[in-house]
């Protein structure tokens, strides 16, 4: 599993930095989080195959997360596109679309399909034979989810020297990857786990940006392996966090700590501030594996 910040600052595009978008590489997929303004851009400058992405996961219609969207949609047209592209996020999100495109007289020969949110609750969204994204509702000003990434699990492995002292034949192999215990000739029944190795642990991500400090979500990440946590004040301005329905770099790390992820990723970071290292230092006093987005950074799990 990759992550690639392209993005991960609030508000207002800058000259070094950019508002939120991500992409999120697992078993071969690429999928597009958020799409700021210059996400474009950011493909380009971090050489990602964009023709590659077929989904594309909105969190709220705020402008920091989607004004780059149209432009996306816009390119992949001129660019003679020919595959089909997804959009979940929230409801009011195709008529924003449509009526550009429209107005523009510039409808995609590509198909553009829609699939729009309203539910409070958590749903699957997406799903294929090797990853299944669901919704994490999160508490903002406006209609807001996260997205959880998993990984199915996987086959489990073939003991090689197992099956070949118990002289099984290859045809027999694909079965006992799916699991299946085996009749030898003589009668005997071998179990499955004698002839197999555990298969590597599915990992899981979420993406949990804007939100308030919200306990409700523990529930939807417990012991996820990494959360990326919108962080977009310090301490100094925890009231304005309450406010503007935002989180601290603390209040990210108690939700870490309390859903028992792996790791945290931090990001979304006010441009107020001229360094982001206090985020993690300040994150750190309540949970120690805190990492610090940034715009162009990878991270691989
Ligand atoms: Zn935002
Ligand atoms: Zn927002």
């Amino acid at each position: 599993m990759n992550i690639t910040i392209l993005g991960c600052y609030a508000a207002t595009p800058r000259t070094f930095t950019n508002p939120t978008s991500q992409v999120i590489e697992i078993r071969n997929r690429l999928f597009l989080i958020d799409c700021g303004e210059g996400t474009q851009v950011q493909l380009r400058k971090n050489k990602i195959k964009f023709s590659k992405i077929n989904q594309v996961f909105i969190s709220h219609l705020h402008g920091d997360h989607f004004f780059g969207l149209i432009g996306l949609i816009s390119t992949f047209a001129l660019l003679n596109r020919t595959t089909d592209l997804h959009i979940y996020g929230p409801k009011g999100i195709k008529e924003i679309i449509h009526l550009q495109l429209r107005l523009a007289n510039s409808w995609t020969k590509y198909g553009l399909f829609f699939h729009e949110l309203e539910s409070h609750e958590s749903e699957v969204i997406y799903e294929d034979d090797k990853v299944i994204v669901k919704t994490i509702p999160l508490n903002h000003r406006v209609y807001t989810n996260g997205f959880l990434f998993q990984e199915k699990i996987r086959k489990r492995k073939l003991n090689i020297d197992a099956v070949q002292n118990y002289e099984i034949e290859k045809c027999f192999y694909q079965n006992i990857k799916n699991g299946k215990d085996i009749s030898l000739g003589d009668g005997r029944v071998v179990e499955n786990h004698k002839l197999t190795f555990d298969p590597v642990p599915p990992l899981s991500y979420a993406f949990c940006s804007d939100t308030a400090y919200d306990e409700s979500i523990i529930p939807y990440i417990k012991e996820i392996d990494v959360l990326y946590h919108e962080s977009t004040f310090l301490d100094s301005e925890e009231a304005l966090a309450g406010k503007t329905m935002h989180s601290t770099a603390k209040e990210a790390a108690t939700i870490a700590l309390k859903a028992k992820v792996k790791q945290l990723i931090l990001g979304h970071y006010s441009t107020r501030y001229d360094s982001i290292s206090q985020f993690k230092e300040q994150a750190e006093t309540i949970f120690p594996n805190v990492l610090l987005a940034d715009d162009g950074k990878s991270f691989e799990f």
